[in-house]
Formats: C-alpha cells, structure tokens, sequence
C-alpha cells in the first residue's frame, strides 16, 4: 500500500500515540502492573454514582433514549445543552454568552486538532503564524495536531523557581515573551498537563492584555480547570472575552469514555468548528450533553465538582507527594508543586540516563510512566531539563501508585553513581 505525504504526520513516533497504546500494553501486561501514565481520571463513587443514576433515569425515558443513542446532534452540538451552559456561565461569571458562543466536539483532543489549524498555519497573505506555547512543559497532545507546511509551535522556556522541601515551580518568563501578530495564537493550559501547575492570574492578566493588543486569540485549555471540573487546588479565577477560547471538556469530571469537549469562543470561530464537525464526523456525539444538561440549571455540576471531585484529587495529590518523598526523597528529585490537574511532575537533576531510557525500563518492569521529553512541543533550545523528568498520574489506585513508586525508586536510585 502506498499512503499520501499526509501519511507522514501519522507515522513518526508520536506521545500522544505511545500514551494512549501504553494504556493497551499495560492491560495486557503478563505480571502486577502499576499503569501512572495516559490521562485517565480517578473513578469517584459518588460522582460515578450520580452520572449511573442519571443514565439510568434517560434510559428508561422511551423518548429521550431514542433520541440520544438513534438520531444525529446538530453539528454545533446539543442546543439544549448549549443553552442550559451560556445561562449557567452567564449567571456564574456574568460573561455575556449566546448559544453562538458555544460549540461541541468529539473531546477537547478534536476541538485542538480544529482550531489549531483554523487560528495558525499558511495564511493567505503568504505568511506562516505558529501558535505560541508561552509555558513549556505544555500538553503533549497538541504537538502532532497541526497540517501546516511547517511546525506549527513554539514553545518558550520557563523560569524554575527552587523551593522549599524538594518543590520546585515553573513560572511564565514574561521579560523575554515576546507575543505579536507572527502568532495565529497563543495556548496554555490551566491547570497545565503535565506539571499541575496553575499559571496566575497576574501571569494570565498579563498574557491576555499583550494578546488582546496584538489581535492574537489567546487559547485557554481548561480540561482540567474552571468552571468544571475545577481540579485546582489553589484560588484562580475562570476568564474569557471575546478574544479568548475557552476549551473545556467532560472527560475529566469522569466521563472521558463519552468524548465530549466544549468550545467557548467568538461567533466566527464556533462557526467555523460546527462546519468542521458537519465535514469530519456529521455531528458531535449526544451522549454527554443529554447526561450532564439537567444537572446544568441547578448547578449541580457545580456542586459535584467542589464538594467531590476536587476534595478527592486535592487529597490524593497531598498523599501522592508524602510518597514520592517517601520512596525518592534521598535521591536528588524535585516535585513541581501539585497546584491543580491529576499528576505529579518528577525532575531528576543530573539524572545519567534519558528520562526516555528511564521509561523503557520501568515498562520493562510493569510501570508505566510517561518520559518528561514528550511535553516540550516546539521549544527548540536543546534543553538538558528536558530528558530529566517524568511524569506520574496519580489517580491510579494507591495500591498501583505505591508498588510503581517503589520501582521507581529502586531503578533510579541504581543509575546514579
Ligand atoms: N487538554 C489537556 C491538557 C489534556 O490533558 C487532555 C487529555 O488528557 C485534553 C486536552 C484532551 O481531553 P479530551 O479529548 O478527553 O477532552
């Protein structure tokens, strides 16, 4: 079989491929398996719970079943669901919203693989804009979304802030950011994969006004954020306007098997993605808006994300931490302080292999991590940091999460002299 250059995007070895098929070879995994990498949240009986009821409840609705499960959505997606949302966010955060606003897709993973490509790449005027990652260590899945001729990011290197009791925190380095109408835009994500970190609103106000100066849309990532499923463990404030995308998703509240994404933003754009829906997929899926609009207008959404999901991670982060000292606190590590998001950020210093060979055998060995060198879309400086650090995902049962820390500890521990 012959394939088409396209083909070539596809083929090179991708993180976002090996993170979602480490999922598979962990499963089939012969011998006890410890599986800290992929994204997959925790599951939390009480909010599993409310979502069993409330399946159960459309379920055996004649009418509703029918409809979620044999008719097609609109390609905007849901419009009940739509306005039941722009009411709540409007009521919460007073941010003016119609249902133009708002759009569906099949998982935020497919709302970057749109607008990437609609806000950055060839231009008509002959110009190339790539989108700015203001913050690198940034989500891995954005690197291999772009059809552009050339690559479509660049990254931009952090300070890192040394911290009391083996923390350490990344900062935005705003005196050598450069943001100006080269960018289709700018992206972060908040809280940010992989690192839990939450960049400030002083960081983000900033971000914002040099965007907003320039005409370049700044692109907010909140599937791990605000207003839902709110997994922050310090005080942030949400934030949009008319030059912001605001992406959020369903997946992390616990529904990732329903591939929902969320896309607020200026008319045009919502346009532009509910006609990239209608010519990829048809339409989006209707499962998670049928499940999640009635707990909309009460905002019970709301109240399941404050009162379980983020107690639950914010817990699980503290013990998480209390481990990793506990199996590696006598090697020379850094935990990036854990300000939101479901997974811990290691950084060995000095470590004497790649954090890639580290990966290679800790899977040998039954644990699955994901290597720190896959997280730096676009950042061209070869930076040693890069091969240092991995990245764990703490939702995994304590169970797995201890035995993989173990391991952990006992092979890093024997590769320094
Ligand atoms: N953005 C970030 C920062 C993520 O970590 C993920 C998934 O792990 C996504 C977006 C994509 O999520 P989904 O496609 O499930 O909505």
């Amino acid at each position: 079989m012959e394939f088409s250059l396209h083909a070539n995007r596809l083929s090179h070895e991708s993180g976002t491929v090996q993170l979602m098929e480490d999922l598979e070879v962990a499963r089939q995994f012969e011998g006890p398996v410890s599986m800290l990498g992929g994204g997959n949240p925790a599951h939390i009986d009480a909010v599993e719970q409310r979502f069993r009821e409330q399946m159960q409840h459309i379920a055996n609705d004649q009418t509703t079943f029918a409809r979620m499960v044999g008719d097609y959505d609109a390609p905007k997606g849901n419009s009940r669901f739509i306005t039941l949302l722009a009411d709540m966010l409007n009521r919460q955060f007073d941010w003016g919203l119609t249902p133009d606003n708002i759009a569906i897709t099949n998982g935020s993973q497919s709302s970057f693989g749109l607008i990437f490509n609609l806000l950055a790449g060839d231009f008509p005027d002959g110009n190339f804009r790539p989108v700015l990652l203001p913050i690198t260590p940034e989500y891995v899945g954005y690197a291999d979304v772009g059809i552009a001729s050339q690559p479509l990011f660049e990254g931009h290197r952090p300070t890192i802030e040394r911290l009391p009791d083996q923390m350490f925190k990344y900062r935005i380095d705003l005196s050598s950011l450069h943001i100006d109408k080269r960018y289709g835009a700018v992206c972060v994500s908040r809280p940010t994969n992989p690192t839990g970190n939450v960049i400030t609103d002083a960081e983000l106000d900033s971000l914002s006004k040099r965007c907003e100066q320039h005409r370049v849309p700044l692109i907010i990532d909140g599937a791990y954020g605000l207003p839902f499923p709110g997994i922050l463990f310090k005080a942030a404030k949400p934030r949009w306007n008319t030059n912001t995308v605001l992406c959020l998703s369903l997946s992390k509240l616990g529904l990732a098997g329903l591939r929902t994404g969320i896309v607020i933003a200026d008319t045009p754009l919502i346009e532009l993605i509910r006609n990239g829906n209608a010519i990829n997929a048809l339409a989006p899926s209707r499962v998670g808006p049928e499940l999640i609009a009635p707990l909309l207008p009460n905002d019970e959404l709301l109240t399941l994300c404050r009162d379980h999901i983020r107690p639950f991670y914010e817990t699980r982060s503290a013990w998480a931490i209390d481990r990793v000292k506990h199996h590696l606190g006598h090697l020379p590590i850094r935990i990036h302080q854990s300000e939101g998001a479901i997974f811990l950020w290691i950084w060995f210093e000095d470590l004497p292999v790649t954090s890639d060979t580290l990966y290679r055998s800790l899977a040998q060995q039954g644990v699955f991590v994901l290597s720190g060198h896959h997280f730096f879309p676009g950042l061209q400086d070869d930076w040693r940091h890069r091969h240092q650090c991995i990245r764990i995902n703490f939702a995994a049962p304590e169970s797995s999460l201890e035995r993989g820390l173990g391991i952990i500890a006992q092979t890093v521990a024997a590769l320094y002299p």
